[in-house]
């Protein structure tokens, strides 16, 4: 088979199994209405919660840095990249989260893979709920760990493979502590309970938390009163935060650890400083702005159960992010296409992002979405829902 044969044939086989993704473009900025390929559209699928990805309070603060700064940081953090603005996001953001250290990752895709291959290895045993995130699992292979998947939060099942697992080599569980395609959350406090029983240390992923749970926004662990004991906690400055980059926070030692041997820090150029000090501001947002928080989470509540109330299986949600669960990928896209041309954008996810058999749309609610908006999506949703008779 020649080269243009393979990528031919791997194009066809993903269109016919309704699995093809293809890109779309937005036009100007991000919003509870976007413009997408040149309709404007209602947007249900960002995880922009807050509406921090256009807030001129963020796009001030990062044009003042780049007057003083510049543009790009020109070297790794190593080298000479590291910059007044990133000193002063790990600072703040150590004090927000009251742990002794922070270090900043270019992504939350590299901040996991970076983490969890660099402070694991064959000899070690990392116990993973089996809906964490890809880039979980991406940092699991890299690191070689023996690698347990325990169903989707089964604290049973997590006990028994705690309760096999030898003596040798660090133990860690593993867990995104809002699921990402399903909106349910991780039992932090049962984890921990576990963690501290079987000696086990804890990595959460609050991707999805940060800025969301808690009653100042640091996450799911400030929701349960957890964090003090989960040694590893890491989420991205991306989605309720608005901008690009993640955090791991946890003692100095893991901090001074990682600046040492986490390859995704290391070999990789600094964020540029502007989007660091951009983040800093949405920080204090987060911090202070309860009202839009609670906004969110209003909006979330009455879509789900609006939603729930049509018939729809919303699995058991309980956050902004509120799956409807389709089952076939071709059915998905067709919903999802529909919806599109009544201009509401609400992507259809597939496998291998969820598993065989559970394409969805999943929705995810904003605190900028007025009830009009909301009640024309559902009233969309319910007619589309029923004419292709998921419900
Ligand atoms: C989005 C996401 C990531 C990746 O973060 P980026 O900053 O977008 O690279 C990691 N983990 C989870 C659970 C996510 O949802």
């Amino acid at each position: 088979m020649t080269f243009d044969d393979f990528l031919k044939q791997s194009i066809k086989e993903s269109q016919d199994k309704g699995l093809k993704r293809s890109l779309r473009t937005v036009a100007g900025t991000q919003g509870p209405r976007i413009n997408l390929d040149g309709f404007e559209s209602l947007n249900f699928c960002s995880n922009n919660y807050l509406g921090l990805a256009n807030d001129s309070r963020l796009s001030q603060a990062a044009l003042e840095c780049l007057k003083k700064e510049g543009l790009g940081a020109g070297a790794s953090r190593l080298v000479c990249g590291n910059m007044t603005a990133h000193q002063e996001l790990e600072e703040k953001l150590a004090r927000f989260k009251g742990s002794q250290g922070c270090l900043l990752f270019s992504s939350g895709y590299m901040a996991n893979v970076g983490v969890i291959s660099s402070l694991f290895g064959r000899d070690d045993m990392i116990f993973c709920d089996r809906l964490n995130h890809a880039s979980i699992i991406d940092g699991i292979l890299l690191s070689q760990a023996q690698y347990k998947r325990y169903p989707h939060v089964d604290m049973d099942a997590l006990e028994r493979l705690l309760q096999e697992a030898p003596e040798t080599g660090k133990k860690c569980i593993i867990t995104d502590s809002v699921f990402s395609m399903d909106g349910d959350l991780a039992p932090l406090d049962k984890i921990v309970e576990l963690a501290k029983k079987y000696q086990a240390i804890v990595m959460i992923d609050e991707a999805h938390a940060f800025g969301v749970f808690g009653k100042h926004g640091k996450g799911l662990a400030e929701h349960f009163g957890v964090e003090k004991e989960i040694e590893i906690q890491m989420g991205t400055l991306s989605k309720a935060a608005g901008c690009f980059g993640a955090y791991v926070c946890g003692s100095r030692d893991l901090i001074t650890y990682l600046i040492n041997k986490a390859r995704s820090f290391i070999y990789t150029t600094a964020m540029p400083p502007s989007i660091a000090a951009a983040a800093a501001k949405a920080i204090d947002i987060i911090e202070n702005d309860h009202l839009t928080r609670e906004r969110l989470h209003e909006n979330a509540r009455y879509l789900r159960a609006q939603l729930k109330l049509m018939g729809f299986n919303t699995v058991i949600s309980e956050s902004p992010i509120i799956p409807l669960v389709i089952g076939e990928s071709h059915r998905a896209l067709e919903f999802s296409q529909r919806l599109l041309r009544k201009g509401i954008f609400v992507s259809a996810i597939r496998p291998p992002t969820v598993p065989e058999h559970t394409a969805r749309l999943r929705l995810t609610a904003m605190a900028a979405h007025t009830k009009d908006e909301i009640d024309f999506t559902l009233g969309q949703i319910q007619r589309i829902g029923k004419e292709l008779k998921i419900i």
